[in-house]
């Protein structure tokens, strides 16, 4: 009893101190300016320390993320189909169990199912249905570890490519005194070579025939002279003709089925009309984007079917290129629609992908950056379009990932070559180059041509002021002894 009327009348002061320091509370709030300023100021702190609670969750989430994309990373999965469907349902079925505990089990629900997804033929399908079918906010730690991913494997680009067999990197430099960018990447020798040595050997992601050549004396897919032998496919609308049943076999696969096959061989057919428009246009600039883009579906199918992806995709290689900016014309916007017709029928959602812009990207790129292919004997040109040669007798042209990031000096200490004829580049050393040192390529045919007439050139077709060692020497821009 005694315990109880005290337990009651403690309450009952407790609430009598209670209501007395609430309506002291509310004087004081109301009549001092200064206590009024410490409450905002006690409010603010209130919501910092929310925010800072929400931004700990963050961080916290933000590591678990890395970590978990780390560990992934480092982690060997199984190869054969068996065995990754086994994993694939192990990982899902984890993963159900663990966000069914709720929002404590979310974090090692969103690892498991990202595990699956390093697994599942087709990643792409797979986010489709996980976001249909798992919780939003489990959805979303999945997404932020692929995203994280790519980021990482883009950050790491110039570290994992181009590979070490190459002698080169790619590296930024700062330029001095020049009306380009102030940063510019450039291909440095990771080696010490002699003149004459071959630095690297490269296959072109894209190349074509002047569409002049096409169809009679030159391969279609390697460039090489036919020499007698003539290969062809019946199916194809483009008529393109092969040195080897090899090339015929690859360009078919890579592109030509997918852009020149058709039941329909009537003149109004979409294939018919890229083809015409090409070899009227003399120019073979759409042609390489509509091979380009093909190869691109290709990559996509072939991983899907093979369940190997490649570190990087054609896609990734060609992104940091630099290119010009190629302002819209009747040209461009005929090309377009061209390539969108085509690609409609064939790939449905690519027309998408061909968007204006993408598409004179893809343009500026190859008339920065593409290689004019040449060949021994005289042929008469069709320089058309912009290519960097210092070659007569250029054939067409290829698009490099690694040449592409040669820098042009009229006095170059390597030289582009195709040793076989073909549409295969050797960078060749062609001065003692020592590790470190930086490599470059003439753009253009220098013979004894004077700066001027250089720089109008390299001026008019990539748009920049040469600044390299012989043109500041011949003009006494820069004093040679410093
Ligand atoms: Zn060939
Ligand atoms: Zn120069």
């Amino acid at each position: 009893m005694e315990i109880k009327k005290s337990v009651v009348l403690g309450i009952c002061a407790v609430a009598i101190v209670g209501i007395g320091y609430a309506v002291y509370w509310d004087y004081l709030r109301q009549t001092d300016p200064e206590f009024r300023k410490k409450l905002k100021k006690n409010k603010r702190k209130a919501a910092k320390a929310r925010r800072a609670a929400a931004e700990e969750t963050k961080v916290k989430t933000a590591d678990f993320l890395r970590k978990a994309v780390e560990q992934v990373g480092s982690e060997s999965f199984p190869t054969d189909v068996a065995a990754k469907e086994k994993y694939f349902m192990e990982q899902v079925a984890k993963g159900e169990s663990l966000f069914a505990v709720g929002e404590s089990g979310y974090h090692d629900a969103a690892l498991c199912f990202y595990k699956a997804l390093k697994v599942y033929p087709n990643p792409v399908e797979l986010i489709m249905i996980y976001q249909k079918t798992i919780p939003e906010a489990v959805f979303t730690l999945v997404y932020e570890m692929m995203s994280i991913e790519v980021k990482k494997k883009q950050a790491e680009y110039f570290e994992n490519f181009p590979p070490k067999e190459m002698n080169v990197k790619v590296q930024e430099v700062n330029q001095i005194s020049t009306s380009d960018d102030l940063v510019r990447r450039a291909l440095i020798s990771t080696k010490d070579f002699e003149p004459g040595d071959v630095i690297f050997v490269e296959h072109p992601i894209a190349s074509a025939l002047d569409p002049s050549l096409e169809g009679n004396e030159f391969c279609s897919y390697c460039l090489k002279e036919l020499n007698g032998a003539k290969f062809v496919d019946e199916s194809d609308l483009f008529g393109a003709i092969y040195c080897s049943e090899s090339c015929k076999d690859k360009a078919m696969t890579e592109y030509e089925t997918l852009l020149f096959t058709t039941r329909d061989d009537s003149s109004s057919s979409k294939e018919a009309r890229l083809k015409d428009s090409v070899k009227s246009g003399k120019v073979k600039y759409p042609l390489m984007i509509a091979r380009f883009l093909a190869k691109m579906v290709h990559e996509e199918t072939q991983k899907v079917a093979t369940g190997i992806e490649e570190e990087y995709s054609t896609w990734d290689h060609i992104e940091r290129l630099r290119f010009l900016s190629v302002n819209p014309s009747d040209k461009e916007s005929k090309e377009i629609k061209l390539m969108r017709d085509l690609f409609e029928t064939k790939v449905p959602g690519m027309e998408e992908f061909i968007s204006e812009e993408r598409y004179l990207m893809l343009k500026g790129k190859l008339l920065y950056n593409a290689y004019g292919i040449h060949t021994d004997h005289n042929i008469k040109e069709n320089l058309e379009e912009t290519v960097r040669s210092s070659q007569p007798n250029v054939i067409g042209a290829g698009f490099y990932r690694v040449a592409s990031y040669l820098a042009h000096s009229c006095s170059p200490n390597t030289e582009v070559r195709f040793p076989d004829n073909n549409n295969v580049l050797s960078i060749v050393a062609i001065k003692p180059i020592k590790a470190g040192e930086e490599l470059r390529i003439s753009y253009i045919r220098v013979g004894d041509r004077n700066c001027s007439n250089r720089r109008n050139e390299l001026e008019t077709k990539w748009r920049f002021n040469c600044t390299c060692t012989k043109c500041l020497e011949e003009t006494g821009e820069v004093d040679t002894t410093a």
